[in-house]
Protein backbone atom coordinates (compact mmCIF):
# COMPACT_ATOMS: atom_id res chain seq x y z
CA UNK A 1 0.00 0.00 0.00
CA UNK A 2 0.77 3.05 -0.36
CA UNK A 3 1.69 5.85 1.85
CA UNK A 4 3.25 8.90 2.57
CA UNK A 5 4.61 10.74 5.27
CA UNK A 6 4.64 14.70 6.09
CA UNK A 7 7.85 14.66 8.10
CA UNK A 8 7.81 18.37 9.15
CA UNK A 9 5.01 20.32 10.03
CA UNK A 10 3.37 22.41 13.19
CA UNK A 11 0.04 21.33 12.91
CA UNK A 12 -0.22 22.30 16.81
CA UNK A 13 -0.70 26.07 15.27
CA UNK A 14 -3.70 27.45 16.39
CA UNK A 15 -5.57 27.50 12.92
CA UNK A 16 -4.74 23.55 12.38
CA UNK A 17 -4.81 22.02 16.01
CA UNK A 18 -8.45 23.46 16.58
CA UNK A 19 -9.63 22.18 12.36
CA UNK A 20 -7.33 18.40 12.98
CA UNK A 21 -9.78 16.01 12.98
CA UNK A 22 -11.28 17.36 9.33
CA UNK A 23 -7.43 17.42 8.80
CA UNK A 24 -7.16 13.99 9.32
CA UNK A 25 -9.61 12.74 7.44
CA UNK A 26 -8.25 14.70 4.38
CA UNK A 27 -4.89 13.15 5.61
CA UNK A 28 -6.90 9.66 5.97
CA UNK A 29 -8.42 10.24 1.70
CA UNK A 30 -4.65 10.93 0.91
CA UNK A 31 -2.80 8.32 2.18
CA UNK A 32 -0.65 10.20 4.45
CA UNK A 33 -0.22 7.89 8.00
CA UNK A 34 1.69 9.97 9.54
CA UNK A 35 3.27 13.18 10.33
CA UNK A 36 6.07 15.18 12.57
CA UNK A 37 4.62 17.47 14.23
CA UNK A 38 8.12 19.80 15.20
CA UNK A 39 8.68 21.85 18.73
CA UNK A 40 9.48 25.37 17.94
CA UNK A 41 9.83 27.30 21.54
CA UNK A 42 9.45 25.68 24.90
CA UNK A 43 6.54 27.50 26.23
CA UNK A 44 3.92 25.65 23.68
CA UNK A 45 5.68 22.41 23.90
CA UNK A 46 3.25 20.57 26.83
CA UNK A 47 -0.22 21.58 24.98
CA UNK A 48 1.45 20.60 21.52
CA UNK A 49 2.35 17.04 23.12
CA UNK A 50 -1.10 16.55 24.71
CA UNK A 51 -2.43 16.73 20.80
CA UNK A 52 0.23 14.73 20.16
CA UNK A 53 -0.72 12.20 22.40
CA UNK A 54 -4.05 12.15 21.48
CA UNK A 55 -3.30 11.62 17.79
CA UNK A 56 -2.11 8.20 17.00
CA UNK A 57 -0.76 9.54 13.33
CA UNK A 58 1.35 12.40 15.17
CA UNK A 59 4.76 12.26 16.68
CA UNK A 60 6.88 14.85 17.54
CA UNK A 61 10.38 17.11 18.60
CA UNK A 62 11.81 18.99 21.12
CA UNK A 63 13.85 22.38 20.59
CA UNK A 64 13.70 26.34 19.77
CA UNK A 65 13.46 27.60 16.81
CA UNK A 66 16.45 29.92 15.16
CA UNK A 67 14.18 32.42 14.48
CA UNK A 68 12.43 33.17 18.09
CA UNK A 69 14.65 35.38 19.28
CA UNK A 70 13.15 36.30 22.95
CA UNK A 71 12.39 33.06 24.11
CA UNK A 72 13.54 30.87 26.63
CA UNK A 73 16.71 29.40 26.18
CA UNK A 74 17.00 25.64 26.30
CA UNK A 75 19.36 23.78 28.57
CA UNK A 76 21.16 20.72 27.18
CA UNK A 77 20.02 19.03 30.44
CA UNK A 78 16.09 20.24 29.55
CA UNK A 79 16.20 19.08 25.95
CA UNK A 80 17.39 15.65 27.09
CA UNK A 81 14.47 15.47 29.40
CA UNK A 82 11.74 16.23 27.40
CA UNK A 83 13.45 13.81 24.86
CA UNK A 84 12.83 10.66 26.87
CA UNK A 85 8.62 11.22 26.30
CA UNK A 86 7.67 8.16 24.01
CA UNK A 87 6.79 10.05 21.23
CA UNK A 88 9.86 12.38 21.02
CA UNK A 89 11.22 11.10 17.91
CA UNK A 90 14.02 14.18 17.10
CA UNK A 91 15.47 17.13 18.47
CA UNK A 92 14.91 20.00 16.71
CA UNK A 93 13.98 22.34 15.25
CA UNK A 94 16.83 23.92 15.23
CA UNK A 95 20.00 25.80 12.92
CA UNK A 96 20.98 28.90 11.23
CA UNK A 97 18.65 31.21 10.22
CA UNK A 98 20.68 34.87 8.84
CA UNK A 99 17.85 35.48 6.47
CA UNK A 100 14.96 36.49 9.03
CA UNK A 101 17.48 37.56 11.83
CA UNK A 102 20.14 39.85 11.36
CA UNK A 103 23.03 41.58 13.63
CA UNK A 104 25.14 39.76 16.25
CA UNK A 105 23.35 35.78 16.00
CA UNK A 106 25.98 34.79 18.34
CA UNK A 107 22.66 33.65 20.53
CA UNK A 108 21.87 31.81 17.94
CA UNK A 109 25.17 29.67 17.36
CA UNK A 110 25.34 29.06 20.96
CA UNK A 111 21.71 28.02 20.93
CA UNK A 112 22.32 25.86 17.62
CA UNK A 113 25.52 23.89 19.46
CA UNK A 114 23.37 22.96 22.26
CA UNK A 115 20.77 21.39 20.63
CA UNK A 116 23.58 19.30 18.78
CA UNK A 117 24.86 18.40 22.57
CA UNK A 118 21.21 17.50 23.60
CA UNK A 119 21.05 15.20 20.19
CA UNK A 120 23.97 13.14 21.17
CA UNK A 121 23.05 12.53 24.32
CA UNK A 122 19.46 11.83 23.98
CA UNK A 123 20.77 9.70 20.70
CA UNK A 124 18.13 11.00 18.78
CA UNK A 125 18.32 12.82 14.97
CA UNK A 126 18.53 16.53 14.03
CA UNK A 127 15.51 18.66 12.59
CA UNK A 128 18.12 21.64 10.97
CA UNK A 129 16.41 25.01 9.99
CA UNK A 130 18.91 26.69 7.53
CA UNK A 131 19.11 29.50 5.69
CA UNK A 132 21.49 31.77 3.98
CA UNK A 133 23.90 30.57 6.88
CA UNK A 134 25.51 26.99 4.68
CA UNK A 135 28.70 27.82 5.94
CA UNK A 136 28.01 28.34 9.23
CA UNK A 137 25.61 25.44 9.84
CA UNK A 138 28.05 22.94 8.51
CA UNK A 139 30.90 24.42 10.36
CA UNK A 140 29.05 24.15 13.64
CA UNK A 141 27.86 20.49 12.35
CA UNK A 142 31.22 19.03 12.00
CA UNK A 143 32.72 20.70 15.13
CA UNK A 144 30.06 19.53 17.46
CA UNK A 145 30.45 15.80 15.94
CA UNK A 146 26.04 15.52 14.68
CA UNK A 147 27.64 13.06 12.02
CA UNK A 148 27.19 10.68 15.25
CA UNK A 149 23.59 11.24 15.05
CA UNK A 150 22.50 12.66 12.17
CA UNK A 151 18.78 14.27 10.91
CA UNK A 152 17.43 16.17 8.16
CA UNK A 153 18.04 19.49 6.80
CA UNK A 154 14.73 20.90 6.55
CA UNK A 155 12.34 22.73 3.98
CA UNK A 156 15.88 22.73 1.71
CA UNK A 157 16.04 25.61 -0.35
CA UNK A 158 19.83 26.08 -0.53
CA UNK A 159 22.43 24.88 -3.16
CA UNK A 160 23.35 21.49 -4.53
CA UNK A 161 27.05 22.05 -2.59
CA UNK A 162 25.14 22.40 0.48
CA UNK A 163 22.97 19.72 -0.45
CA UNK A 164 26.16 17.24 -0.59
CA UNK A 165 28.27 18.40 2.61
CA UNK A 166 24.69 17.48 4.39
CA UNK A 167 24.77 14.56 2.65
CA UNK A 168 27.85 13.69 3.65
CA UNK A 169 27.63 14.35 7.58
CA UNK A 170 24.89 11.65 6.85
CA UNK A 171 21.74 13.91 6.94
CA UNK A 172 18.94 13.22 4.75
CA UNK A 173 17.49 16.77 2.47
CA UNK A 174 13.76 17.80 2.98
CA UNK A 175 11.57 19.48 0.51
CA UNK A 176 8.41 21.06 0.93
CA UNK A 177 5.95 23.10 -1.41
CA UNK A 178 8.49 25.26 -2.73
CA UNK A 179 9.95 22.61 -4.93
CA UNK A 180 6.53 23.06 -6.83
CA UNK A 181 6.46 26.94 -7.20
CA UNK A 182 7.66 27.84 -10.51
CA UNK A 183 10.24 30.05 -9.78
CA UNK A 184 11.68 27.50 -7.74
CA UNK A 185 13.67 26.17 -11.22
CA UNK A 186 17.40 26.12 -8.78
CA UNK A 187 15.72 24.04 -6.27
CA UNK A 188 14.20 21.62 -8.72
CA UNK A 189 17.68 21.01 -10.26
CA UNK A 190 18.76 19.99 -6.81
CA UNK A 191 16.08 17.74 -5.84
CA UNK A 192 16.13 15.81 -9.05
CA UNK A 193 19.81 15.71 -7.88
CA UNK A 194 19.42 14.54 -3.98
CA UNK A 195 19.84 10.42 -4.16
CA UNK A 196 16.37 8.70 -3.62
CA UNK A 197 17.90 7.45 -0.42
CA UNK A 198 18.54 10.55 0.88
CA UNK A 199 15.46 12.52 -0.03
CA UNK A 200 12.24 13.45 2.96
CA UNK A 201 9.47 15.49 1.88
CA UNK A 202 7.17 17.76 3.93
CA UNK A 203 5.03 20.38 4.23
CA UNK A 204 6.18 22.80 6.84
CA UNK A 205 2.10 23.79 7.19
CA UNK A 206 0.48 25.98 7.86
CA UNK A 207 3.10 27.72 5.39
CA UNK A 208 4.24 27.13 2.20
CA UNK A 209 1.42 25.24 0.38
CA UNK A 210 2.49 23.35 -2.73
CA UNK A 211 0.95 24.00 -5.96
CA UNK A 212 -2.15 24.39 -6.82
CA UNK A 213 -2.94 25.28 -3.53
CA UNK A 214 -0.24 28.05 -3.32
CA UNK A 215 -0.97 30.95 -1.03
CA UNK A 216 -3.65 28.95 0.73
CA UNK A 217 -3.46 27.39 4.01
CA UNK A 218 -1.54 24.35 4.34
CA UNK A 219 -1.53 21.18 6.12
CA UNK A 220 -0.34 17.25 6.20
CA UNK A 221 -2.43 15.98 3.59
CA UNK A 222 -1.07 18.21 1.44
CA UNK A 223 2.34 16.70 1.14
CA UNK A 224 1.21 14.45 -1.74
CA UNK A 225 1.70 17.29 -3.93
CA UNK A 226 5.34 17.71 -3.06
CA UNK A 227 5.59 13.84 -3.94
CA UNK A 228 4.15 14.64 -7.12
CA UNK A 229 6.50 16.97 -7.95
CA UNK A 230 9.83 15.30 -6.96
CA UNK A 231 7.98 12.23 -8.97
CA UNK A 232 7.72 14.67 -12.08
CA UNK A 233 11.26 15.91 -11.73
CA UNK A 234 13.35 12.44 -11.03
CA UNK A 235 11.08 10.36 -13.92
CA UNK A 236 9.55 8.18 -11.03
CA UNK A 237 6.15 7.34 -10.38
CA UNK A 238 4.53 9.06 -6.91
CA UNK A 239 4.33 5.42 -5.89
CA UNK A 240 8.19 5.08 -5.77
CA UNK A 241 8.91 8.41 -4.40
CA UNK A 242 6.07 7.55 -1.35
CA UNK A 243 7.34 4.12 -0.83
CA UNK A 244 11.18 5.49 -0.91
CA UNK A 245 10.50 8.76 1.46
CA UNK A 246 8.56 6.74 3.63
CA UNK A 247 11.35 3.94 4.47
CA UNK A 248 13.74 6.99 4.87
CA UNK A 249 11.27 8.36 7.17
CA UNK A 250 11.45 5.51 9.36
CA UNK A 251 15.18 4.82 8.79
CA UNK A 252 16.11 8.41 10.35
CA UNK A 253 13.70 8.71 13.34
CA UNK A 254 13.97 5.18 14.41
CA UNK A 255 12.27 5.09 18.02
CA UNK A 256 9.31 4.98 15.94
CA UNK A 257 8.32 1.94 15.89
CA UNK A 258 6.05 0.72 12.84
ZN1 LIG B 1 12.06 25.70 9.60
ZN1 LIG C 1 9.16 24.28 10.74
Amino acid sequence: MTVFIDSHCHVNFPDLASDYPEIAKRMAKNSVQMALCVSVNLPDWDPMMQMVEREPTLWASVGVHPDYENEIEPSVEDLVSRSRHAKVVAIGETGLDYFRLTGDLQWQRERFRTHIRAAKLAKLPLIIHTRQASDDTIKILREEGAEEVGGVMHCFTESWEMAQQSMELGFYVSFSGIVTFKNARDLQETAAKVPMDRLLIETDSPYLAPVPFRGKRNDPSLVVHVAEKIAELKGLSVEEVAEQSTDNFFRLFNKIKH
